[in-house]
């Protein structure tokens, strides 16, 4: 019923101590020992559940995995992308994420309506690792070229019904569209593991996909055929 359960990096188990979470909830619990072992999920869940954290934990051990930010790769664009139907669900997942990801030293940012599209080019200048959005101003930052996908390995879609239900179907699947495809067989894509001791560099799984939903109905059906494969079903 602990955290240690989980086989949780030791870096993340020292930030969930200091943000004081004590054990984890229903959800946590199916949820991250799915997501460490980088399996698409989806979760029949609703808020307040502490979903937020399920995805996020094994979101930010994939990400540590991959090499660190530099001048060569910041402006290849995010690691990871969290989407979500609202302004405001956005802005409560970014400071949920940030809560674990600032102490990890990854960069949040959101890109959402409501705010000029030169503030949020302002606050990509330096990269980010993470990117919390709403699929319309996504959409519209990808055509002004403001930003790219090209290295994104790790996608969430938050509420996709609701998502769907706002009219942002065709908006999900223009972005999941412009996410790098799987690698070619064998191809390097850089995550490493540990084999008896020595460690290697993983091959194949190039991307992780989750998609949260309180309901399926047949617009998220054919999302998650399109772009999960083989996930894991967890309900709450
Ligand atoms: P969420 O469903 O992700 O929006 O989370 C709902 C609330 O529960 C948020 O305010 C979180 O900070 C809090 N929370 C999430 N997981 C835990 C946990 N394991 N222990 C205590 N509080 C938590």
């Amino acid at each position: 019923r602990s955290w240690t359960e989980s086989s949780i990096p030791v870096q993340i188990l020292e930030v969930i101590e200091k943000i004081g979470y004590k054990e984890p909830s229903p959800i946590q619990r199916q949820a991250i020992p799915i997501g460490l072992q980088n399996r698409d999920i989806i979760g029949i869940a609703e808020t307040g559940s502490g979903k937020t954290a399920a995805f996020v934990i094994p979101m930010l051990a994939f990400i540590s995995r991959l090499p660190p930010f530099t001048d060569e790769n910041r402006h290849l664009g995010p690691y990871a992308l969290i989407m979500a139907p609202t302004r405001e669900l956005a802005q409560q997942i970014e400071s949920e994420t940030r809560k674990f990801a600032s102490p990890l030293g990854f960069k949040c940012v959101s890109i959402v309506g409501g705010r000029s599209v030169e503030e949020q080019q302002f606050n990509l200048r330096e990269g980010a690792e993470i990117i919390i959005a709403t699929p319309g101003r996504l959409k519209d930052v990808i055509e002004r070229h403001v930003l790219v996908l090209s290295q994104c390995r790790y996608v969430v879609m938050d509420e996709a019904d609701r998502m769907v239900n706002l009219g942002f179907e065709a908006d999900l699947l223009f972005i999941l569209d412009r996410l790098p495809s799987e690698l070619m067989e064998g191809e390097d894509n850089g995550e490493q593991m540990d084999v008896d001791g020595e460690t290697m560099v993983r091959k194949g799984r190039s991307r992780v996909t989750t998609l949260f939903s309180a309901t399926m109905p047949p617009p998220v059906e054919r999302l998650a055929k399109k772009y999960l494969k083989r996930p894991a079903v967890i309900t709450i």
